[in-house]
């Protein structure tokens, strides 16, 4: 991860419980048009955030895999699937399957994702921050702030845009 990045991270490693706090209180208000305001905040994040700098998701969150990832990426690869689920995958009882480690062994050097046409949906969502239903994953996505530059951008944006000024 580019130093630019790695300063991102640590900010938002010192302002986490006032993150978690505010993205805590935005969940009280039903705010118009929140899902693409934010998706709006998560496209321009993304314009200052290159992943390629970055890929720090693929090293710190393993991701879910559906079936239908499953079939679809053993089948590229060449990969026997049940050997695949064995191997690399594990179960969780609430989320379903999820990369057994880390970093993902289809991440590479240059932090291109070998699979990236194909890769999970989970991936392909992450961060989460283009999502419908986004006061939903207010948690989440302060979470996710310890881990995704874009995310912390977003958060931020977000704070600094609702949490002043808002009474129950
Ligand atoms: S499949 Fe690709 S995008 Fe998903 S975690 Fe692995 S390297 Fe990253
Ligand atoms: S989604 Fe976030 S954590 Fe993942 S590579 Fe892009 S900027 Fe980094």
């Amino acid at each position: 991860m580019i130093p630019a990045y790695e300063l991102l991270l640590e900010k938002s490693r010192e302002r986490a419980d006032f993150i978690v706090r505010q993205l805590k209180y935005l969940t009280k208000f039903d705010i118009k048009n929140f899902d693409h305001i934010v998706a709006d905040f998560h496209d321009e994040a993304f314009e200052e955030i290159n992943c390629l700098d970055c890929g720090n998701c693929c090293r710190m969150q393993a991701p879910q895999w559906n079936e239908s990832d499953i079939r679809r990426i053993t089948k590229l690869v060449g990969l026997d699937k049940d050997k695949f689920v064995r191997e690399s995958l594990v179960r969780d009882p609430e989320e379903g399957w999820r990369g057994a480690c880390l970093p993902c062994p289809f991440l590479q050097a240059d932090n291109a994702c070998s699979v990236y046409e194909d890769r999970p949906k989970d991936c392909a969502i992450y961060p989460y921050t283009a999502e419908r239903r986004i006061k939903k994953g207010l948690g989440r996505l302060a979470h996710n702030t310890q881990i995704c530059p874009a995310a912390y951008l977003v958060a931020e944006k977000i704070i600094e845009r609702f949490a002043k000024g808002l009474t129950k």
